[in-house]
């Protein structure tokens, strides 16, 4: 596209007074930059053709690192999923974020773009969590993914959600279990970009499961999760979120928005 219509789009922003982080992402997919939506690089860590490798970037503010029981976790996790030949690496950085207190959506984008390393796509695939001081501006949120390669998790808030009703279960136990949850929702589940044969997704928590043994359960990202399980957290995908990636990957399920496909 020319020049003449960018610059046109860019004076419209300014005279509209559109909120700039809007504009922002508007500008991004004009220019090419498009960080797509959770789901949208489900085919490119499911399949090996393109990103033999995964990089999984943590960066934390300073005190806020995840537990080493996380990430080993979370390596196991997308290792029974992802086809990665030349395996997933863990970077991890700490950071001194811009925003200490109340996170949007939008700046969860923003600030995460800004302090990746590299972007998602290039010779690795390359997908990035950020874990600051503060909390999400609904606070019984205590993780989100935000587009096609960028979570956040709230220790703030996951420290809040330890309960003396149900002191079996640790903050670092919620950890372990939200951060395998938000990677679920970087690989497409549930029906995020694909529709499930299976009737699991729970219907008033689009995009969750209705399984208690599943960690993609809806309750498992929100503060009240110490009351909705009263044995131990959910932390594997059940057999219907397994099935869901086999048929993506293996292209029985159709795909929507997909950021690279085979
Ligand atoms: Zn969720």
């Amino acid at each position: 596209m020319g020049n003449r219509r960018l610059m046109g789009f860019l004076l419209s922003c300014l005279m509209l007074s559109i909120p700039m982080a809007g504009c922002a992402s508007e500008i991004e997919n004009i220019l090419g930059e498009n960080w797509g939506v959770p789901g949208g690089l489900a085919l490119a860590c499911l399949r090996d053709d393109a990103y033999r490798e995964l990089v999984i970037e943590i960066d934390h503010a300073p005190d806020y690192n995840p537990e080493s029981s996380t990430v080993s976790l979370l390596k196991e996790r997308l290792g029974q999923v992802c086809d990665k030949p030349d395996g997933i690496r863990i970077v991890m950085n700490e950071v001194q974020f811009s925003e200490t207190t109340s996170w949007t959506a939008s700046k969860v984008r923003e600030i995460g773009h800004d302090t990746m390393d590299s972007p998602p796509q290039t010779s690795v695939l390359r997908w990035h969590v950020i874990m600051p001081q503060g909390k999400y501006s609904d606070e019984s949120v205590l993780g989100v993914a935000v587009d096609a390669s960028t979570i956040a998790l709230f220790s703030d808030s996951i420290d809040d959600a330890t309960s003396i009703f149900n002191p079996r279960i640790s903050a670092e136990d919620i950890e372990n279990s939200v951060m395998v949850h938000e990677f679920g929702h970087l690989l497409g589940l549930v029906n995020l970009v694909y529709t499930s044969p299976a009737d699991h997704e729970d219907s008033e928590h689009p995009g969750h499961s209705n399984n208690e043994d599943s960690v993609m359960y809806w309750a498992v990202e929100t503060v009240s999760i110490s009351t909705w399980f009263s044995g131990d957290l959910p932390t594997e995908f059940d057999q219907d979120d397994l099935d869901d990636m086999e048929g993506m990957k293996s292209g029985e399920l159709a795909t929507s928005d997909q950021l690279w496909r085979p």
